[in-house]
């Protein structure tokens, strides 16, 4: 199973960089990232709502927390600190954030 090499997260553009020690280069936007967070609450809101968590726009990830070997916590601006992301979820991610990056890339200021 691939392990980050390296995590950036950069605040003003609103995306987290993690650099796979299989070469492979993942950028992840914040609010993508709230919005598939795997605590309990937040999977049970997607379950109950059956759909995925609305996020605000301006939701920046503060902080990152090595959880072992395993994976890490991220700790949102909202307060929201109790997702823990694990590797191999990560990597799911990959796949699942590719339209939410086209869009933000489509997105025109103002
Ligand atoms: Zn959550």
């Amino acid at each position: 199973m691939p392990h980050p090499d390296n995590i950036t997260n950069q605040t003003a553009s609103a995306l987290l960089h993690i650099d796979w020690d299989d070469g492979v280069r993942q950028s992840l936007t914040h609010t993508f990232l709230r919005s598939r967070c795997q605590c309990a609450d937040c999977k049970r809101w997607r379950k109950d709502f059956n759909s995925e968590l609305i996020v605000a726009d301006d939701i920046r990830l503060t902080e990152i927390r090595l959880v072992g070997q395993y994976g890490m916590q991220l700790i949102f601006s909202d307060g929201h600190d109790r997702g823990i992301y694990p590797w191999p979820y990560l990597r799911e991610l990959l796949c699942a954030d590719m339209t939410g990056d086209i869009a933000a890339a489509g997105k025109t200021p103002g």
